[in-house]
């Protein structure tokens, strides 16, 4: 058997997602922008799918433009709100802790003569709207910072953020990918000052490749890929075997998020996991929040002093268990993710981080095996003199 615990591989789809999926290929496989019948059945459902993800927010079906995941859609908002902006309004301010989707599209606008600007993190990885504050003036058109990390699984006040910027006449977009099907979002309600929210289905059990970009009602962004589709949003024939499988992972995950207890069943799946993890090896600490309303309750980012996190990532992988690691080789030097270095995480702990991630479906007896097969490599670790040295 193999335990899931890596966050790209713990939102395997579920069976009605397989279904929704199967249905669009062998069935409904006609373009949806066809006036033909069977054209039309396909529409219904790319427009149904829409209607549960835009439930699944809290949002308008028409506030939703399905992309090609959540890179597209960070691509779509930033460059659409930059290209539809004011003149002089040339700046953009993000988060020390953003995903490659953001942080390589930044590059290429600072190369392109966008001013960026980078709000630091605390050392759990969170941002301070204070720090987000200090970067606005008229000339910024957006701020993006992620709503929960991928690596730490930190929860940025993004709330609070999004009022600041409204208050100043400045966009406000989040990259929600951890975020959405974990945790509610009511973009009508509390979360109502958000502009610009991007999305990926894989990360709650949807297919890989299909994702959403929502924007609120009334804001014009300029496309990016013009064409007739999405309302000329976003052009190109829709996914709708991937539409299909969004649309049904986006309805359990509704179902789902209406108990809380089930999250609450599944932070303390994963407080037990941490706590048993950490008291295998000498000095291993939390990188990231404590377990509370600062932590997604699905993530634990763990720092083992003294391993090396990438072997020790093949080990466990040939034993069975998938999890990620916060350091890796790099053309003969060792890389420390940018995340953990934002966070003022360095040394022996950055060197032996690695990230274990529980989904919905992981059971306790999945988390027993998996402490038990990291705490027999954790030994043979010990006795091949593997270390970060
Ligand atoms: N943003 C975050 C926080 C992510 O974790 C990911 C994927 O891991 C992405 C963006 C990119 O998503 P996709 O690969 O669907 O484009």
């Amino acid at each position: 058997m193999t335990i899931y615990l890596d966050h790209n591989a713990t939102t395997q789809p579920l069976p009605s997602v397989v279904e929704a999926m199967q249905c669009a290929v062998t069935d409904t496989w006609h373009n949806p922008s066809s006036m033909h019948r069977p054209g039309q059945a396909a529409r219904r459902i790319v427009e149904l799918a829409r209607g549960d993800l835009a439930a699944l927010l809290g949002a308008r079906p028409r506030e939703v433009i399905f992309t090609a995941g959540a890179t597209e859609s960070i691509s779509m908002a930033l460059l659409g709100a930059l290209d539809a902006a004011p003149a002089g309004r040339r700046a953009i301010v993000i988060s020390a802790v953003e995903h490659e989707a953001i942080t390589e599209l930044a590059r290429v606008l600072a190369a392109r003569g966008i001013d960026v600007r980078t709000a630091p993190v605390t050392g759990a990885g969170i941002t301070d709207p204070a720090a987000v504050e200090a970067l606005l003036d008229d000339t910024v058109a957006l701020v993006s910072v992620q709503w929960a990390n991928n690596e730490t699984g930190a929860v940025h006040p993004v709330g609070d953020i999004a009022r600041l910027c409204r208050s100043r006449g400045i966009l406000f977009h989040t990259d929600a990918t951890q975020w959405v099907g974990k945790m509610p979002v009511d973009l009508a309600g509390a979360d109502d000052a958000v502009d610009l929210l991007s999305l990926s289905a894989h990360k709650f059990h949807g297919p890989k490749g299909i994702g959403a970009l929502y924007v609120r009602t009334g804001l014009r962004l300029a496309p990016t890929t013009p064409g007739p589709q999405e309302l000329g949003r976003r052009g190109g024939t829709e996914n709708v075997p991937g539409i299909a499988g969004l649309g049904a992972a986006a309805r359990e995950a509704s179902a789902w998020l209406a108990n809380p207890a089930a999250r609450e069943a599944g932070r303390a799946l994963r407080d037990a996991m941490e706590r048993d993890l950490l008291a295998l090896h000498p000095g291993a600490a939390v990188n990231g929040p404590p377990s509370g309303p600062g932590r997604l309750w699905n993530t634990a980012n763990l720092g083992f002093p003294g391993i090396e996190a990438e072997a020790m990532l093949i080990a466990l992988s040939e034993a069975g268990v998938c999890v990620s690691a916060g350091a890796a080789c790099a053309s003969g030097s060792i890389d420390v993710s940018p995340v953990l270095a934002a966070m003022g995480v360095a040394g022996a702990r950055a060197l032996g981080s690695l990230r274990f991630s529980i989904a919905r479906t992981t059971t306790a007896g999945e988390i027993g095996e998996a402490v038990s097969i990291v705490r027999r490599a954790l030994a043979a670790h010990a006795d091949s003199g593997g270390g970060a040295g």
